[in-house]
């Protein structure tokens, strides 16, 4: 089995590249470094970022 995971478009077929990815959460955007398919555009989310990550975002923002 290999460790590393590369991602791929599933409708292209290509690599995904990392790349700048503006997400809106709570009315706010944020720049953040997401895997992006160069051809379509299409942005990989990892779950992770869809649950836990945001609320550690959310976080960051109450504090300021
Ligand atoms: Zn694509």
């Amino acid at each position: 089995m290999s460790q590393e995971k590369v991602l791929e478009c599933l409708k292209c077929g290509v690599k995904l590249a990392m790349g700048n990815v503006e997400v809106t959460y709570l009315n706010n955007k944020f720049p953040i470094q997401l895997p992006k398919c160069p051809k379509c555009g299409l942005v990989f989310i990892p779950e992770e970022l869809a649950t836990g990550k945001m609320l550690e975002v959310e976080k960051a923002l109450e504090d300021k």
